[in-house]
């Protein structure tokens, strides 16, 4: 058997190295090895492994965060099998902090009710878990490619049988089944904390190969990361957990007039607040300020973020640093059953790139490390067991005849816009802007030479369109013009290219 796996984050290694048991296997990664969300993780991975957690508390917490979009099976897919993930990134060496006693070391975050997130090397979480299976990679015989784009898949009688690649001419891969593990989507954003690689180009393949997409819409952005330097750096929640306050350009708190929890209000409610802030100052950034504490404490408990702002130029001890909402997680994309398989045969995705329906409409913290271990061995499972595609899911999909051709005139014409249109707060005014500007641009060919850029603007105008079509505000989807929650609205959205 031949599979062939795309991507090289957590989703995409762990497949690759449970795959490489039973079948030859391939792993593409679009830039180098490790540019990946999975890199980056800095929290950690939440599982119910203390004495006193249970997976049904788990699953609890993450179904009360969803804004009533969690699909139960995937909450308790994800919960249930969180413990055996966990051993298994230990198996594979992966090394969680530990207390004074040996005892792996669990933190609380927000929205969970009780310390479930292990996490490595502090808030270095990602690295560890990305080189620790980057080397069990390199041990395995999985043949890998890096810098390689795969540019479409290939279907045949309904059947996906492999992908091309963009680079160096067309190269086809042919395999028995094709594993999706392309990551997220922020990098559709000027302001984001993802990767360049991650334009959201799975949901793009997975939707031209006649896939089902759900609530692409659904677009977390981090209220806090450092602006300027080299792409936006995330500034983690636990310094505001810590006591960090936020202040608009006069140097006033303007938290404590919006929540009662002041800067410790939902993920939402704080990047809406400075959105407005900066709208109302004509500022790019309000500042973060924890400079009243500690210097040496700080260095100790925020040993990443201390280093990693002291490299674009701002210390977190000497006084406040410039701050943006920035695009971060994709609860959307490529609609999968709690077994990885989405609706085209021969066809699997995991990772951020899935909508399993683990998240609703608003990520828990420390889930999607999570969900990449847990769904990734599930599709490769499933895929052992020549398991067919999944059931169509519950309700229409909207279908689409689209000209699939055309692009954005350059990645960051489309990073503009979705920036000014599509982002953190939207209307149907600018959410209309934009479908126009698609509209040019699929008339025209594509003439940018970025690999990338064709599905990076499909993406994109799946999230506009289907932002415009939710005509409410729920989760991380906000709207100006609707700004409550909406019954009515309390299901998917659905998308499917129009078969001809
Ligand atoms: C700054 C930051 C902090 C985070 N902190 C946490 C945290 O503490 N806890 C948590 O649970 N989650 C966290 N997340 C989210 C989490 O890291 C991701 O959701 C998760 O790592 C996704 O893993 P993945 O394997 O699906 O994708 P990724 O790790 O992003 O890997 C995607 C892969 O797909 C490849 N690819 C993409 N397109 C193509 C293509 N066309 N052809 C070939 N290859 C392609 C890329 O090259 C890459 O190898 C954080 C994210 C960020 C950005």
């Amino acid at each position: 058997m031949r599979i062939l796996v795309i991507g090289s984050g957590l989703a995409g290694i762990n497949a690759a190295l449970l795959a490489s048991e039973f079948a030859d296997v391939t792993l593409l990664s679009k830039g180098p090895l490790e540019q990946t969300n999975t890199q980056r993780a800095q929290g950690g991975i939440a599982a119910a492994i203390a004495a006193l957690d249970d997976p049904r508390l788990h699953a609890e917490d993450t179904i009360r965060a969803g804004a009533g979009l969690c699909d139960p099976d995937a909450v308790h897919a994800l919960t249930s099998d969180g413990p055996e993930a966990i051993e298994r990134l230990l198996r594979l060496g992966v090394e969680f902090d530990r207390d004074p006693s040996g005892m792996l070391a669990l933190a609380t975050e927000g929205a969970h009710s009780t310390p479930r997130v292990l996490h490595a090397g502090g808030d270095q979480t990602g690295v560890h878990i990305q080189s620790a299976l980057g080397d069990r990679l390199a041990e395995s015989g999985v043949d890998v490619r890096t810098d390689v784009t795969v540019g479409e898949l290939i279907v045949e009688a309904g059947r996906c049988v492999g992908a091309t690649t963009e680079e160096d001419g067309r190269e086809t891969l042919l395999a028995d089944a094709v594993l999706l593990a392309t990551g997220g989507a922020g990098a559709l954003y000027r302001t984001t904390t993802n990767p360049e690689s991650a334009t959201g180009d799975g949901i793009a393949l997975a939707f031209r190969a006649g896939a089902v997409v759900r609530d692409p819409e659904f677009v977390q952005f981090h209220p806090t990361a450092l602006v300027g330097g080299d792409g936006a750096f995330l500034i983690s929640e636990a310094l505001r957990g810590e006591g960090a306050v936020l202040l608009d350009e006069a140097g006033n708190r303007f938290m404590t007039r919006v929540h009662p929890d002041a800067e410790l209000a939902p993920r939402s409610v704080v990047a809406r607040a400075i959105t407005e802030t900066m709208r109302r100052d004509c500022a790019d950034h309000v500042m973060l300020d924890i400079s009243h504490m500690d210097a040496d404490y700080l260095r100790g408990r925020f040993p990443g973020v201390y280093r990693g702002a002291l490299d674009r130029g701002k210390d977190i001890t000497a006084g406040p640093i410039p701050v943006a909402p920035a695009a971060h997680y994709h609860m959307g994309g490529v609609y999968t059953d709690v077994d990885g398989r989405t609706t085209v045969s021969g066809l699997y995705a995991a990772g951020e790139c899935a909508s399993t329906g683990a998240h609703g409409a608003n990520r828990v913290a420390s889930n999607s490390l999570l969900e990449a271990a847990v769904f990734s061995s599930r599709a490769i499972e499933a895929i052992r067991r020549e398991a067919g595609p999944a059931q169509a899911p519950d309700g229409e999909a909207r279908s689409l005849r689209w000209r699939l051709e055309g692009s954005a005139p350059s990645m960051e014409t489309l990073q503009g816009t979705m920036n000014e249109l599509v982002g953190i707060t939207r209307s149907g005014a600018g959410l209309r802007s934009a479908l126009d500007r698609f509209g040019e641009w699929s008339a025209e060919p594509t003439t940018s030479s970025q690999p990338s850029l064709p599905l990076a603007t499909l993406t994109a105008r799946l999230i506009t369109e289907a932002a415009l079509q939710r005509a409410e505000s729920r989760g991380s989807h906000l709207r100006l013009d609707f700004a409550e929650e909406d019954p009515a609205w309390r299901r998917h959205s659905l998308w499917q290219l129009a078969r001809e």
